[in-house]
């Protein structure tokens, strides 16, 4: 039998807390939005599967705990195994966190795994004392074969959401409308990547491969959602899947009655869909999509590797908010390509969209780098990266040479957040006001524009997830 704790240290500065866990772009968040993280809770419930194994879900970020108390419930529980999972902004302090319980507690196991490490392998290990290192995203299998000493045989098992104490993620994150609510993840990760990646994707060698999870068996999580009493779940493959397997789900959502039960959410590639098919989705429940947006410039999309035209992207938009979809958009800035006249005009259009209501929301982060990605090497090659100071690449600071000053970054985001304050724009979501759920998600979103902007004020670079 082995004592096993999930950790994620509590990491704080001015600006917030560290979304360390699934957050695909890193950064601090003065607000709490806290992303249930699936990888993690597949972990989980592969060893709550097991007889005789004990388990703790230990979310300093979620929990809000100090370092001490944080420390306090590791000393107590004197597991055999710790697992920690980190991204590139979190990695140093991972590092001092684990090489501190090295030397505290003698017998503890410490298993490393993350972007980070799967990138840059040797960066970690030359001054990490973890007793084990697992490359990519499905270090689940791994690491449940060093704590069990046994191959995991099967599919992998309905998430245990107690265990993973679902409700610290439940409540607060704005891609929900209608709570409690929780993630998945249909698979594992993005059926783009396989044949051509996206050049920032920072998931390229976590999840290179895509692992699609059976229609019946995703059905299966969902009826068990339902019966948990979940209202809403956001689906956080890197790209739902589409073509057959989205017609057999949506068809059985549909055929079995659970869209009446539960509604869902989901990443979406512009160009991949028809039209029926957004119909068919939002008959089946799905009342959001995140759009990778990323930039209304062509040569930029060209040279992100997006695969997709400026024109598929407003049809889309169009076609989708003409069905009742609320279309949320992911814009970056800070191209180390583009002229300051360039990245406006994507701020423009993005203004221009929500304030014609094709999308409802957007989240304007900044184009990083980071390491393991096409868009890192690229960045090496041309030698602009200005510093490798991990704990810095957090979106607050430039880490590229940009053709205009960093600051700038800042007012576009601030820019991008600004509309929420136009009378168009509020006049778009009053007039939507049907019931009291919806006036609590407004509420609830307008509360976040309002504590973000304050991170961003305070030292920039936060972005709005939703
Ligand atoms: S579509 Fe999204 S998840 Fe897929 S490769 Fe591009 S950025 Fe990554």
């Amino acid at each position: 039998m082995s004592k096993t704790i999930f950790a994620v240290p509590p990491i704080k500065n001015n600006t917030g807390y560290a979304q360390a866990t699934q957050n695909r772009q890193a950064q601090y968040f003065k607000d709490d939005t806290f992303i249930y993280p699936v990888v993690p809770a597949y972990f989980a419930s592969m060893l709550m599967a097991e007889q005789g194994q004990e388990f703790l879900w230990l979310d300093g970020v979620a929990e809000k705990l100090t370092e001490k108390e944080f420390a306090k419930v590791i000393v107590d529980m004197k597991p055999d195994y710790i697992v920690l999972e980190a991204n590139t902004m979190v990695v140093d302090r991972y590092i001092q966190i684990v090489n501190t319980l090295k030397e505290s507690i003698s017998d503890i196991k410490i298993i490393f795994t993350g972007e980070h490490y799967t990138a840059m392998p040797e960066d970690v290990e030359s001054r990490c004392n973890a007793d084990h290192y697992i490359k990519g995203g499905k270090w689940y299998n791994e690491a449940f074969k060093i704590v069990t000493g046994k191959d995991w045989v099967g599919d992998l098992p309905i998430i245990n959401r107690d265990i993973t104490r679902w409700w610290l993620y439940a409540y607060k994150n704005g891609n929900f409308k209608y709570t409690p609510a929780t993630y998945t993840m249909a698979a594992q990760d993005c059926w783009y990547r396989p044949k051509q990646a996206c050049t920032f994707c920072t998931w390229v060698h976590y999840h290179p491969d895509n692992k699609i999870t059976e229609v019946e068996l995703f059905l299966l999580e969902v009826e068990s959602m339902i019966n948990f009493g979940f209202k809403e779940f956001f689906d956080d493959s890197g790209t739902f899947p589409v073509g057959k397997w989205l017609k057999e789900f949506c068809e059985k959502m549909i055929s079995r009655g659970y869209n009446e039960h539960i509604v869902w959410g989901c990443n979406m590639r512009f160009g991949a869909l028809q039209p029926g098919e957004l119909k068919l989705m939002r008959e089946a429940g799905c009342r959001f999509i995140l759009w990778g947006f990323e930039s209304s410039n062509q040569r930029t999309l060209d040279k992100l590797s997006k695969g997709y035209k400026v024109k598929d992207m407003l049809t889309d938009l169009d076609n989708s908010s003409s069905v009742g979809i609320w279309n949320h958009l992911t814009v970056m800035y800070g191209y180390p390509w583009e002229s300051l006249e360039a990245e406006k005009a994507t701020c423009s259009e993005v203004k221009r969209l929500l304030l014609e209501d094709k999308a409802a929301s957007a989240q304007a982060t900044v184009f990083m780098p980071y390491p393991g990605t096409k868009a890192y090497k690229e960045c090496e090659e041309q030698g602009i990266i200005l510093h490798k100071n991990w704990e810095q690449w957090d979106m607050a600071h430039p880490v590229i040479k940009l053709k205009y000053p960093f600051e700038e970054v800042i007012k576009l985001q601030k820019e991008t957040y600004d509309v929420s304050y136009k009378p168009k724009f509020i006049w778009n979501k009053i007039k939507k006001i049907r019931n009291i759920d919806d006036f609590r998600f407004y509420f609830r979103l307008s509360k976040k524009v309002v504590d973000r902007f304050g991170t961003i004020l305070n030292k920039p670079g936060a972005g709005i997830n939703g």
